[in-house]
């Protein structure tokens, strides 16, 4: 049964210098409590970040990848939260059991949605579900939503949105004004609940539930195995490459190959931007997702089978990878060797087909020249 997983509980009432205290809400994201906490002083986001951190341009970064210590104690001692509690509601935690290395700045954080930062301004990355803000007393932005795995809600069973249901623009709350609700868009004002909210689709919603548990848990399995978060996770993102490529090239072996284990995989079609995973609109990597869950589920000795009916080639089945998820490396490092035994095999059979062809003819021959002699 696929249920909602909690990131963090939040804070009860807090105490805070602010003229209205503003609790942690369980799940909360850091930087939309931030937002929300300006919003109840009266002020915009711009303002109240002014506040804390004079001469720092907050909202042209991606907030929830993490503070220095500096800065966050100022924020601690202002709101009255915990600096512990505060860096629960940021992505870093996520981010460094699904496979991120500390060491390494790049631009894109895997599996966390990217902002597309130019100025304040934004491409996307702030997923929501229309009707989680509906039921909430006071509306706050989910952790979770900025997930690239989550595609759907797994209270309300519906899928997010990533973009205002009036104007299509993307959910910028950083740029809302001091009088606006949280529940504005920041382009037309409309309420971005309003709308129809549609169904999840079944499959999206059991991998991100599936998803959840590896990342919450720490480890997820594959066939027989058990393998860490980390190593799940890189399988997984494995899986979305080859998905892309054979939705790339529709005819292909490999398209065959992994449609022998999803018929849903001949439906894939390649995203319209081209973008990378984390830049991709809800809906696009709701169907990539569902594909990964099923190779996924499907296993590593379906998968071997596939590989050899198919007679994939290593460099198919590698592209392009220096190093491949485990399982994945000892299949592909095995693969001439398979191939070739079923060739050999394939062969034995023609030949000894043609054996019994020989037997056959001999002994018709042989009554042929019984009956003439
Ligand atoms: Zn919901
Ligand atoms: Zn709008």
């Amino acid at each position: 049964m696929v249920t909602a997983h909690t990131w963090h509980p939040g804070t009860g009432r807090v105490v805070s210098r602010w003229p209205v205290p503003v609790a942690l809400a369980p799940d909360e994201l850091f930087s939309m409590w931030l937002v929300r906490a300006a919003l109840a002083q009266g002020v915009d986001p711009l303002v109240l970040a002014g506040h804390l951190w004079p001469k720092w341009r907050v909202w042209t970064i991606d907030l929830d990848r993490g503070i220095n210590d500096e800065r966050m104690s100022t924020l601690a001692r202002e709101s009255g939260i915990d600096a512990e509690k505060l860096r629960e509601a940021m992505l870093l935690p996520i981010a460094l059991v699904t496979g991120l290395e500390r060491e390494a700045a790049s631009a894109i954080w895997h599996w966390v949605l990217a902002l597309g930062s130019r100025n304040r301004k934004r491409r996307g990355g702030l997923q929501y579900c229309s009707l989680c803000l509906a039921d909430d007393v006071r509306p706050y932005f989910r952790l979770h939503w900025r997930l690239a795995w989550h595609t759907c809600c797994a209270v309300h069973k519906v899928s997010l949105r990533d973009r205002c249901c009036h104007c299509q623009f993307p959910i910028e709350p950083n740029r809302l004004a001091a009088t606006d609700a949280m529940t504005s868009c920041s382009n037309c004002r409309g309420d971005i609940r309003h709308g129809p909210a549609l169904p999840a689709a079944d499959a999206a919603l059991a991998f991100q539930d599936c998803a959840d548990r590896v990342a919450l848990t720490g480890t997820g399995s594959y066939g027989i195995h058990l393998l860490q978060a980390k190593e799940w996770f890189r399988l997984a993102r494995y899986f979305l490459m080859l998905l892309r490529c054979a939705a790339r090239r529709q005819v292909s072996g490999l398209g065959k190959c992994l449609a022998g284990l999803d018929p849903g995989v001949s439906r894939l079609r390649p995203p319209v931007t081209g973008l990378g995973f984390e830049m991709l609109p809800t809906l696009e990597r709701s169907r990539f997702l569902e594909g990964v869950g099923a190779l996924i589920m499907a296993g590593p000795e379906k998968l071997r089978n596939a590989v050899i009916a198919e007679s994939m080639k290593d460099t198919s089945l590698r592209q392009g990878w220096p190093s491949l998820p485990s399982h994945i490396d000892s299949l592909v490092r095995d693969l001439p060797q398979l191939v070739r035994s079923r060739k050999a095999k394939g062969n034995a059979a023609a030949a000894s087909m043609s054996r019994q062809t020989i037997l056959y003819k001999w002994a018709r021959l042989q009554r042929k020249m019984r009956r003439a002699s």
